[in-house]
Order: structure tokens, then C-alpha cells, then sequence
């Protein structure tokens, strides 16, 4: 599970790197936590729900809130609570009868993870990131593409999560078991791959994560990240709440390159409550 020998006997605090403190602080207070094969489970999970919350607060709020309800992509389709329910029922019992085993499972045949005594570099955590996320949205691209073209595969592994077309923040892992599994699989393999920091790992879950969860919250709201990030290079919710209306375009997860390249990129179409 530890590799003792990657430890230091002390915190070495002195190598100028910015993150250098909070590693020797997770190192010295709390390895059990951070040499756990279960921590990116928890992120992950725990990621899903505190980013879920807000948005489906603002779901139930609804027209009360007129100052974000007027960024709703489809405004005439709101959650229930029941829907809300629903998905994150399925979530929990997902992980706790698939993920959870799973990741027992490969406590007993994968190498147990190496904690470094340094710190990344800020410069190594966004490109690293950057690398793993640039992966991830490649691998998804292509998985989602073949998805959608096999009417069996889609039947059987993604229908389940088009179940809605106007999507909310819980039904981000409003997923078949096969494709969290899937999913799971590249968030945990890829920064093994490219040999990425335990650090730069952890940030990445929790940062892909948020930015799955802000796919799906249905609202586009001026101050996300495909906003914030310039020339269109993120689709963010107004591209995936468009794939969830017409399920033949916008596969990206992330970025928008490969639905420019590969002419599947479908900007929204804002629609206008119906009164
Ligand atoms: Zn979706
Ligand atoms: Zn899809």
C-alpha cells in the first residue's frame, strides 16, 4: 500500500516548492488517509456531491431565483426531486456494490502507490493536469462516439444516461455500471501513465469532477469555465445539455477539439419558456 522507503523521516519543507508545506503537512498528519487505495473513490465521490448540491438547490429554487433561473438552457424542463433522488441512489449504490469492490480488488494486484518526499511544482500540477485531462477527453471522444454509433452498445452500456434530455447537476453519474467502470478505470490509470504526483492526481479528480458535474447543471451561467477559458476551447454546459437534445453531436466531455475537428461539434440553441 506504502512504499516506506519514498518517506522522509522528516518534512523537508526547504525545496521552494509553493505545495512543499501542504504535502509535508499531508505526509506528517495524515499518511493513513493519503496512502489509502480508497482516497480517490472518496474525492471522487465526495466531489459529485458537495458541487451537485448548489445547483440543485437553484433547481428546486427555480423561477424564485430569477437571476440565475434566466440562465436555464431549457427552462420548460426542471428535475423533480424524485429524478434528483433517483440519480443519486443509482450513484451510491454504483459505488458502493461496484467501485468500492473493485477497488479492493486492486489493492491485491496493482503496485501500491508512491508517495514522494517532494512536492510538484504549480508548473508540473497544470501541465500534468492539463496532460491527464487532454487523455481523458480523448479516450472519452472516442468511447462515447462509438457509444452512440452501435444501437446495441448504446442500448446496453450509455442509454441509461440520456435518460434525460434536459440534464441536472445529480445526473452527472447517472451512469450504466460498465461505464463508470470505464471512466473509473482512465481517471485511475491515466496519471499512472504519464507518471504524474500523487498531488497532481488528487487535484486533477477533484477539478474533473467539478468540471463533469458543471456539464450537466443546465444552466449556462456567464462566469464557468467555458467562459472563463477563451476561443471556445471548453464546451462545458452549453455544449453537453446540447448532446443531451441531439445525441449525434458534442461527444467531448471537456474540450471542443475533437468535435471541431471531426464535425460534431452543434452550438446550443437557447430555448425560451413557453408561457
Ligand atoms: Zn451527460
Ligand atoms: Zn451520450
Amino acid at each position: 500500500m506504502l512504499n516506506i522507503s519514498e518517506l522522509p523521516l522528516q518534512p523537508s519543507g526547504s525545496s521552494g516548492r509553493l505545495l512543499q508545506p501542504l504535502w509535508d503537512h499531508l505526509l506528517s498528519h495524515h499518511l493513513p488517509l493519503i496512502s489509502s487505495p480508497f482516497l480517490p473513490v472518496l474525492l471522487a465521490f465526495s466531489s459529485y456531491f458537495f458541487f451537485s448540491v448548489p445547483f440543485a438547490a437553484l433547481d428546486l429554487l427555480g423561477e424564485r431565483v430569477p437571476s440565475f433561473y434566466k440562465y436555464k438552457i431549457q427552462p420548460d424542463r426542471r428535475p423533480t426531486v424524485g429524478m434528483m433522488a433517483k440519480c443519486f441512489i443509482r450513484a451510491m449504490y454504483n459505488h458502493m456494490f461496484f467501485v468500492l469492490p473493485a477497488v479492493i480488488i486492486a489493492m491485491f494486484i496493482l503496485p501500491a502507490p508512491r508517495l514522494p518526499q517532494d512536492a510538484p511544482t504549480l508548473y508540473e500540477v497544470i501541465i500534468d493536469g492539463l496532460a491527464i485531462l487532454l487523455l481523458f477527453d480523448t479516450q472519452y471522444y472516442v468511447w462515447h462516439f462509438i457509444h452512440h454509433k452501435h444501437s446495441r452498445l448504446y442500448r446496453w452500456i450509455h442509454a441509461i444516461h440520456h435518460e434525460y434530455m434536459a440534464p441536472f447537476s445529480w445526473s452527472t453519474e447517472q451512469l450504466s455500471i460498465p461505464e463508470l467502470m470505464t471512466v473509473g478505470l482512465w481517471s485511475n490509470q491515466d496519471p499512472v501513465l504519464l507518471k504524474c504526483h500523487p498531488l497532481t492526481t488528487w487535484l486533477t479528480t477533484v477539478f474533473s469532477i467539478w468540471m463533469s458535474v458543471e456539464d450537466h447543471i443546465g444552466y449556462d451561467l456567464p462566469w464557468t469555465l467555458n467562459h472563463l477559458v477563451p476561443f471556445g476551447l471548453l464546451g462545458g454546459a452549453p455544449a453537453h445539455d446540447m448532446h443531451h437534445q441531439q445525441p449525434s453531436s458534442n461527444y467531448a466531455p471537456f474540450f471542443s477539439h475533437w468535435d471541431r475537428i471531426f464535425g460534431t461539434a452543434v452550438p446550443q440553441q437557447k430555448k425560451t419558456l413557453k408561457r
